[in-house]
């Protein structure tokens, strides 16, 4: 299975547990809201792969940011170098005004340094483990659901973020399912077994 196939699984089993959710709980939130939750949704539904060195997370998409923000970061750190020389200021002075004025200069920063930890923690985990693994199991599913609602709470300073958490949780463990649904099955049940599992079968690679 392709990245694409395992985004839209991932966003149509989240849609479902929204739509379901909200005939007996409360209202879903709408808006800004829903768009982060779907993009953190489908980046756990692309992240088990990134025990593939050559996987669209590993490698595309690492490059395709680092394509997009690197160009024009360096346009203006070199411009803002180059305006606080010719005003006779100091480029130490130049560059901070750049990183506290700019909002986007530290956006595209935190965009750079996300493609550089993909790209290193798929070179260390494809080093470590092979592909289709131990990050394709239960146990590591949940062990990083529980990882990612921590992490949630802990950014958002609220408990209610809870659930942004286990959005990203939700991609990830789907993608795990939908990878056992192939021919080539996954190690469902590591560390207590490393037998491949293969739910129903289907003839699908
Ligand atoms: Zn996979």
């Amino acid at each position: 299975m392709n990245y694409v196939q395992h985004a839209l699984i991932g966003l149509t089993t989240a849609g479902v547990g929204f739509y379901l959710g909200a005939q007996v709980g409360p209202d879903p939130p709408g808006g800004t809201t829903m768009v982060v939750a779907a993009g953190l949704v489908v980046l756990g539904s692309v992240s088990p792969d990134i025990d593939h060195p050559q996987a669209w997370i590993s490698r595309r998409l690492p490059h395709k940011i680092l394509g997009k923000l690197l160009p024009p970061l360096l346009l203006v750190v070199g411009l803002a170098v180059g305006l606080s020389m010719a005003g006779g200021h100091s480029v130490e002075s130049g560059l901070r005004r750049l990183w506290t004025e700019i909002p986007l200069v530290r956006w595209a920063l935190a965009g750079i340094g996300f493609a550089l930890g993909l790209m290193i923690t798929a070179r260390l985990v494809s080093k470590t483990v092979k592909h289709r693994g131990p990050l394709h199991s239960i146990v590591f599913s949940l062990g990083v659901t529980i990882a990612a609602v921590a992490l949630a709470m802990w950014a958002g300073r609220d408990w209610r973020f809870w659930w942004w958490g286990a959005c990203f949780g939700h991609g990830f463990l789907i993608h795990v399912l939908s990878d056992g649904l192939t021919r080539f099955g996954v190690p469902l049940w590591w560390p207590f077994s490393n037998k491949r599992v293969r739910l129903f079968g289907l003839p699908l690679y």
